[in-house]
């Protein structure tokens, strides 16, 4: 705005100038020569905007708007009660709370959670990433943290606020283990600057900064950052659980006309392992849907079409040709088939449309939450991963490259059960184990199941041919017309 008002008065000037007949050609070479060094400056990042955040705009977030993390909420909240209570902290010299970190894994709500922060301190915020602070040029990230607290106080006091939230998105970036970055020092110039700023900050300071930072690897920083009195308050933000997910679903889709036959805590149940970020992105996907249908609610066929979306990626327009169907087909079936048998109704979508990289894929539902996991638990699995592969060889006579990725994840649960003692090997250590000892035992694990499977696909083969007919036929079919098949496969 200043900017454009800045250009049209300078115009104005000029042209009044040169009608009055004053000679604006000395001028004019000024002001490109100063336009020139500041385009340079702000090149090299003397110069730099960092994101701030007006202030209406962080009025809409407040930790209402934060699902499924009570626990982190509770933590910060605790934290930020006691930094507003400024005058007590001063009568009983107490050093003020620098620093918050937030640790968890991407699109859990960290920077929503320290927007909330700055909405419940009443503070302006600013927030950077650890990977603007970064360049080629020594001594520019440390002039940048430099810039960042001070823009905060300017911040702070132009909005007349007492406090300032600093938010560091990707702190491992630049507060990473020093002296581990070998080509030059500029990593350890710009964590030391942080270091130096975060010292500063004083009760008595007119302005009170708070740090928030926040990062999906802890153990890459410093401990310089994390000893007292800089970051000595962690929060972790976790992955949401089933409650948090229908929390999160119900935020996401308040502004959103549903269908009757939405129900969300069917969706909290079926989104095992997504992300706040996931969840969003599921609800704004459903509702794409629906408007490219012409349809005026958000259906529960929307919100299923949306889940393999984001699980998977965006339907493609590649076909594959007949065989190769037929055998993602087979695949997909052998897999439904055995994840049934180990636990019935698991099935929630079984397809052969291409989507992101896989050719066809079969969906199962989450019971429950897990944490633990027992060992005919992952025997179950196993089977149900094998199952794909064994199906193609029990009715095309031959395997396919379509395998790989699940043997592979096959071979990741057989470790896990090696290292968890619930081998023939007993309590061992996978790591000091003979590589030939290795193999045997992850061989025999694998084996095991397969035999399995195959006697369990051999006794359903006419119900399994008949829903790869069917399967080829539709594309798509859902969990309960695939149990539907399996009772009556003739149907
Ligand atoms: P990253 O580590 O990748 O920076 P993040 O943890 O900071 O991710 P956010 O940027 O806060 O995640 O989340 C991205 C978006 O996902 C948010 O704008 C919001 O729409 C949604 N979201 C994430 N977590 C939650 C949550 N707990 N409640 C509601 N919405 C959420």
């Amino acid at each position: 705005m200043y900017k454009e008002v800045s250009i049209g008065l300078g115009a104005a000037v000029l042209i009044f100038l040169v009608v009055i007949g004053y000679n604006v050609g000395p001028l004019i070479f000024l002001g490109v020569l100063g336009g020139f060094l500041y385009y340079l400056m702000r090149s090299r990042g003397v110069v730099k905007n960092f994101h701030k955040v007006p202030s209406e705009a962080q009025v809409q977030v407040s930790f209402c708007d934060v699902g499924g993390q009570a626990t982190a909420i509770e933590e910060l909240r605790e934290a930020l009660d006691f930094i507003k209570n400024r005058q007590e902290i001063r009568r009983l010299g107490i050093r003020p709370l620098k620093g918050i970190l937030l640790t968890g894994p991407p699109g859990t709500g960290k920077t929503l959670l320290a927007r909330a922060a700055a909405n419940y301190t009443d503070a302006v915020f600013i927030s950077a990433s650890g990977s603007e602070f970064i360049e080629m040029y020594a001594g520019v990230g440390a002039q940048r943290v430099r810039k960042l607290f001070k823009t905060a106080r300017e911040m702070a006091q132009k909005h007349k606020k007492d406090y300032a939230l600093v938010f560091i998105d990707e702190i491992d970036v630049l507060g990473g283990k020093r002296g581990k970055t070998s080509s030059h020092l500029e990593y350890d110039q710009t964590l030391n600057q942080l270091l130096v700023e975060m010292d500063g900050i004083d009760v008595d300071d007119e302005v009170q900064i708070l740090v928030v930072a926040a990062t999906n690897r802890a153990d890459m920083l410093d401990p310089a950052l994390l000893r007292p009195g800089r970051f000595d308050r962690q929060v972790r933000v976790e992955l949401p659980a089933k409650d948090g997910r229908l929390e999160i679903i119900r935020l996401h889709t308040r502004n959103k006309p549903l269908g009757k036959d939405v129900d969300l805590a069917e969706l909290a149940a079926d989104t095992f392992g997504f992300s706040g970020a996931h969840l969003e992105s599921l609800a704004n996907e459903a509702a794409i849907l629906a408007m490219r249908e012409g349809a005026k609610e958000i259906s529960k066929a929307h919100f299923q079409e949306a889940i393999d979306k984001v699980i998977m990626g965006g339907k493609l327009d590649r076909r594959p040709s007949v065989e190769e169907m037929k055998r993602v087909a087979i695949h997909e079936t052998g897999h439904a088939l055995i994840s049934e048998l180990v636990r019935p109704g698991s099935v929630s979508t079984l397809t052969i449309t291409p989507r992101g990289s896989a050719l066809g894929y079969m969906r199962q539902t989450a019971e429950d939450d897990r944490y633990l996991h027992t060992q005919d638990y992952l025997e179950s699995q196993i089977a149900v991963l094998l199952a794909g592969a064994v199906a193609e060889e029990m009715l095309l006579g031959s395997r396919s490259t379509g395998a790989t990725s699940d043997i592979e994840q096959a071979l990741q649960i057989a470790e896990q059960l090696i290292r968890s003692g619930m081998s023939e090997l007993g309590f061992v250590s996978l790591e000091s184990l003979p590589s030939d000892a290795k193999h045997k035992a992850l061989n025999g694990i694998l084996k095991r199941q397969e035999e399995l499977v195959r006697r369990s696909l051999e006794a359903q083969k006419p119900g399994l041919e008949a829903i790869v007919r069917h399967l080829l036929q539709r594309e798509k079919i859902s969990g309960e017309e695939f149990r539907n098949l399996m009772a009556s496969p003739a149907a």
